[in-house]
C-alpha cells in the first residue's frame, strides 16, 4: 500500500458524512428563518429544531424538553457542572470527579474550587477505572454534584456509570456524565443509567464541530448559561445554529442505526492492532482496560522513545494519530490521564493513540504494521537508555 493519508484519530474528530452536510445545506440557503420569527420560513427553523430534538431524546430514552443544545461539548460540561454547582450551592459546594476527566470538566471544576466550591478527584485503578466503592466513600452530606466520564477520550476505559448512577440516586446527588466519547459507540439509555446530565458533542460521532447537547433530566436544578432572548426554554440564550442542530440529530441517528456493524468492525481492527503490537514490538504496555474498552481505541506507551517523534515519523509516512490527548500536545506536560494510571513521565511521553473509525480498512492496518515496528526500532536505536538494556 502506499503511504496515502490514513486518518486514526477519531478521538480527536470525525468527518462530516455526506447525508449529514446534505441534511444540513438547506438551512443555510434557502430555509435561512429565524427560528423565534413567526413567519412561514421562521417557522420552518423552529420546526427544524423540535425534529431533531425529539430525535436525539428518543436515542437516548429522554423526553424532548430535556434535550438543550450547546455550541460544543466543552459548553454542556461547562454548564452542567457550574449550573448545578451554582443552583444547588445552598444546599453545599462540595463536588466528586475523577481525575481522568477531560480537561473541559476538570478545568470547570478547577474554577469553581476558586470560587468556594471543594472538588474530590477520585483515583483510578491501572486500567483507568473508577471504583464506585470508593466513589460513595467520598460522598459527604455538602456533595451536590458527582461527574464522572461515561469514556476516556485517551484510553478508552469505559466507566460503571449504571453503578455509580444508582449510588448518586440512592444518595439523591446531581449525577452527570461526559459521554462525549460514548455517543456513537455505546448505546445509552438515561432512563436506566439513572444519569441526570449528560453531555455530548457532534464532531465526535461525524456532525459538524460546534454543536453539542446537554441532556437535562426534568426537575434537576441548572442555572441558565447564557443570558439573554427565550431560546432553549431561556437557558441558554442566542439564535440557535439550525444547520448544526439538524447536522448532529441525523449524524445520531446514522449512528444508532449502524452502531452494531460500525462496532463489529471497530473492535475487529482495534483487537487486531493491540494484538500485532504486542506480538511485533518488545516493552510495550497496553493503555487502559482489555474488555471495558471503546471499539475504535488503541492506547500503547513504548519504552525508551518520545511520543511526539514517534507522530512526526507517522505522519511523514503519511498517518494521523495521536500522542495522547489533542489538548496537551504541544506542552511537555504528559497526560493527566496516563500519570493517573500509574505510568511515569517516562512513560507517559512515549505513548501512541490510534483510534479508528468508519472509513479505516484493513489494508490501513497492514501499513501500519509495515511501518511502526521499524519507526519504533530507529526511535530507539537513538535511546542511550535502549542500548543498555538491549545489549543485555
Ligand atoms: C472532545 C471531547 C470534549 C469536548 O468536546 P468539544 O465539542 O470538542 O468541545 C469533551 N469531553 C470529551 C471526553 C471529549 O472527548
Amino acid at each position: 500500500m502506499s503511504t496515502g493519508n490514513i486518518y486514526f484519530d477519531h478521538a480527536a474528530t470525525t468527518p462530516v458524512k455526506r447525508e449529514v452536510l446534505e441534511a444540513m445545506l438547506p438551512y443555510f440557503e434557502e430555509k435561512y428563518g429565524n427560528p423565534s420569527s413567526v413567519y412561514s420560513i421562521g417557522r420552518a427553523s423552529k420546526k427544524a429544531i423540535e425534529e431533531a430534538r425529539e430525535s436525539v431524546a428518543g436515542i437516548i430514552g429522554a423526553e424532548p424538553r430535556e434535550i438543550y443544545f450547546t455550541g460544543s461539548g466543552t459548553e454542556a460540561d461547562n454548564w452542567a457542572i457550574k449550573g448545578a454547582a451554582y443552583a444547588n450551592m445552598k444546599k453545599g459546594k462540595h463536588i466528586i470527579t475523577t481525575s481522568i476527566e477531560h480537561h473541559a470538566v476538570l478545568h470547570t471544576c478547577q474554577y469553581l474550587e476558586s470560587d468556594g466550591f471543594e472538588v474530590t478527584y477520585l483515583p483510578v485503578d491501572e486500567y483507568g477505572l473508577v471504583s464506585p466503592e470508593q466513589l460513595e466513600a467520598a460522598i459527604r452530606p455538602d456533595t451536590i454534584l458527582i461527574s464522572v466520564m461515561y469514556a476516556n477520550n485517551e484510553i478508552g476505559t469505559i466507566q460503571p456509570i449504571a453503578e455509580i448512577g444508582r449510588i448518586a440516586k440512592e444518595k439523591g446527588i446531581v449525577f452527570h456524565t461526559d459521554a462525549v466519547q460514548a455517543m456513537g459507540n455505546i448505546r445509552i439509555d438515561v432512563s436506566k443509567l439513572n444519569v441526570d446530565m449528560l453531555s455530548m458533542s457532534s464532531h465526535k460521532f461525524y456532525g459538524p464541530k460546534g454543536v453539542g447537547a446537554l441532556y437535562v433530566r426534568k426537575g434537576t436544578k441548572l442555572t441558565s448559561f447564557i443570558h439573554g432572548g427565550a431560546q432553549e426554554r431561556g437557558r441558554r440564550a442566542s439564535t440557535e445554529n439550525v444547520p448544526a442542530i439538524v447536522g448532529l440529530a441525523k449524524a445520531l441517528e446514522l449512528a444508532d442505526k449502524n452502531m452494531d456493524h460500525h462496532n463489529e468492525k471497530l473492535i475487529a481492527l482495534r483487537d487486531r492492532t493491540i494484538r500485532e503490537i504486542e506480538k511485533n514490538i518488545p516493552f510495550v504496555r497496553l493503555n487502559g482496560h482489555r474488555e471495558m474498552r471503546l471499539p475504535g481505541n488503541v492506547n500503547f506507551s513504548f519504552d525508551f522513545i518520545e511520543g511526539e517523534s514517534l507522530l512526526l515519523m507517522l505522519d511523514l509516512k503519511g498517518i494521523a494519530a495521536s500522542s495522547g490527548s489533542a489538548c496537551t500536545s504541544g506542552s511537555l506536560d504528559p497526560s493527566h490521564v496516563l500519570l493517573a494510571i500509574g505510568l511515569s513521565h517516562e512513560t507517559a511521553h512515549g505513548s501512541l493513540r490510534i483510534t479508528f473509525g468508519d472509513g479505516n480498512t484493513d489494508e490501513e492496518v497492514d501499513y501500519l504494521m509495515e511501518v511502526l515496528p521499524e519507526i519504533v526500532q530507529r526511535l530507539r536505536e537513538m535511546s542511550p537508555l535502549y542500548e543498555e538494556v538491549s545489549r543485555k
